[in-house]
């Protein structure tokens, strides 16, 4: 992969946290997504499932900010996107899986109305994540394409654990297109 192309897909992943863009990565960012995600399926933020996912988001950013805010300006600017997240969350996409699957989880319950503390594991429809997905900002075609390829087992549903899979991958193996 050139140059040009891996600093494009770099573009595009910061792009998807900087939800404001404003071109930093900050606390704001992840409550804007929580925000969107409500307003777009109808859910308050004072219920569990708002309360939920309002929670996943700052684990979601106190994680971020852990592992790219350098300097501590709670700020991840793209120069620390690209040398803190990317290269370290490439090195151990675990941890990262683990730092969003609080925001996912809930985000999941939002999607689908359910119940985020139930004992399965959340799932939601594919074309409620095809919204989710759009009102965090993706392309139209690069939603659906997405929600439909996370649907692992063609049941018609997205689970937990493919949703974290997924975007795990998403933002830590940069790979030339195929
Ligand atoms: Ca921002
Ligand atoms: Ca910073």
């Amino acid at each position: 992969m050139d140059s040009a192309e891996y600093e494009r897909k770099i573009a595009h992943r910061f792009a998807a946290f900087d939800q404001d863009g404003n071109g930093y990565i900050d606390r704001a960012d992840f409550n804007a997504a929580a925000a969107r995600l409500l307003t777009e399926f109808g859910t308050t933020a004072r219920c569990d499932r708002g309360q939920a996912l309002y929670t996943g988001a700052e684990a979601f950013w106190q994680g971020m900010a852990g592992i790219a805010d350098v300097d501590g300006d709670q700020r991840v600017t793209r120069e620390e996107f690209v040398g803190g997240a990317v290269k370290r969350l490439r090195d151990n996409p675990d941890r990262f899986a683990e730092i969003a699957r609080p925001f996912l989880r809930a985000a999941l319950a939002v999607a689908a109305g359910s119940d985020p503390e139930g004992a399965a594991p959340a799932s939601a429809p594919v074309a409620a994540v095809e919204r989710a997905l759009r009102v965090l900002g993706a392309a139209d075609d690069i939603a659906s394409v997405a929600a439909r390829s996370l649907d692992t087992d063609q049941d018609g549903r997205i689970a937990e654990p493919d949703a974290v899979a997924a975007f795990s991958a998403y933002f830590t193996v940069i790979e030339p297109d195929a």
